[in-house]
């Protein structure tokens, strides 16, 4: 067997063990992101997670806090960023991760997808990778391009031992929603994972996808169910502003922490609960996974929703009283990472 299959069929079975885990017990988290740098090195016109001037975060403090999601049961780590690997200590951090036996993820704009880095992620144990590529050429609002990076692209398909996944996006001031079907097509032809991702507006409404957008989405959604037909209503429904009935597990199954090492829900809700992972407790957890989140109905967060998946079908959540630092407008902004996905 070569190292590639043992690494897929490896992933394979860790990801079947949680799944059975996670049905098994609601006591522990299924996936956290965890920001070890908020500094990227692009500046992309709907972004509101990244700035210029923050330092990485000390290794030893990512350290502890890896070791405290672990002493959860943490299953999933996904490190984003800002731009992840420009975090001197960015391999030790994987290592780390894996050293517990989590499963390590990692977000990033592509690049820094040298030869020399891909083999080190291999290395330090990296199984999955997630890039976002905006456009096929570069413009104002972003240069998460096709153009720039493919020369990246071709090293992980030729390098790296990890699953890749490129997501290409619509919406959100992106001028041509036609790339998207072009940046999908690379990703399946370079034997990567691909998926469809929508921006909205800083409205804070869902907004149907426009004419041209539509065009794409069904396209892109016939090609994904052609491939492996992973779609839901969920998507369907995010994709023509429609209201979803699911049950947001934040603060529980899913943990966001920022790089003040602080938990919060989500990208797109940060401020609360605003706890610090050091004080972060089973009881937190608990009190989480039963707490009905008042931006359900129209959130946009398809990790969140992917994970809910495990839990829709038991424990009812409660309304709480909401805080004043919870934001009461829906997320504003935000990124849909797949709601279209295809498969090589
Ligand atoms: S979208 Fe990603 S690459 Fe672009 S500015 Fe934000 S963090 Fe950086
Ligand atoms: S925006 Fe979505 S993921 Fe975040 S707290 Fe609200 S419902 Fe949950």
């Amino acid at each position: 067997m070569t190292d590639l299959s043992s690494s897929k069929l490896s992933r394979t079975l860790r990801e079947a063990k949680l799944v059975a885990k996670g049905l098994a017990s609601t006591s522990h988290p299924i996936l956290a992101h965890v920001i070890p740098m908020r500094r990227c090195n692009l500046a992309c016109g709907y972004c509101n997670e990244y700035d210029k001037t923050s330092d990485p975060v000390p290794f030893e403090e990512m350290k502890r806090r890896l070791d405290k999601l672990a002493s959860f049961g943490t299953t999933t780590i996904t490190i984003s960023g800002g731009e992840p690997m420009l975090h001197p200590q960015i391999f030790d951090i994987i290592t780390h991760i894996r050293s517990h036996g989590m499963i390590a993820g990692l977000i990033s704009n592509g690049y820094y997808m040298t030869r020399e880095n891909i083999e080190k992620l291999n290395q330090a144990g990296l199984e999955y990778l997630q890039i976002s590529i905006d456009n096929v050429k570069p413009d104002k609002v972003s240069q998460k391009s096709l153009k720039v990076i493919d020369r990246y692209l071709v090293n992980l398909s030729k390098y790296a031992k990890f699953h890749i996944n490129i997501n290409s996006v619509i919406g959100g001031g992106i001028q041509n929603p036609e790339d998207a079907v072009t940046v999908s097509e690379r990703a399946v032809e370079l034997g990567f994972g691909s998926t469809l991702g929508i921006i909205h507006d800083h409205s804070g409404q869902l907004k149907p996808l426009s004419g041209r957008e539509e065009v794409v989405y069904q396209k892109l959604r016939r090609f994904g169910k052609k491939k492996f037909g992973w779609l839901n209503q969920f998507q369907d429904n995010l994709a023509h502003g429609r209201p979803h009935n699911w049950r947001c597990r934040a603060g529980a199954r899913y943990l966001y922490i920022c790089e003040d090492g602080l938990v919060h829900y989500c990208s797109q809700q940060r401020g609360y609960p605003g706890i610090p992972l050091a004080e972060y407790t089973r009881e937190h957890i608990e009190h989480e996974f039963r707490s009905e989140k008042p931006c359900a109905k129209f959130c946009t967060i398809a990790c969140v929703q992917q994970v809910a998946m495990l839990d829709n079908w038991r424990a009812p959540q409660e309304p709480f009283d909401i805080p004043e630092v919870f934001p009461k407008h829906a997320p504003t902004g935000d990124i849909v990472e797949d709601p279209v996905r295809a498969e090589s």
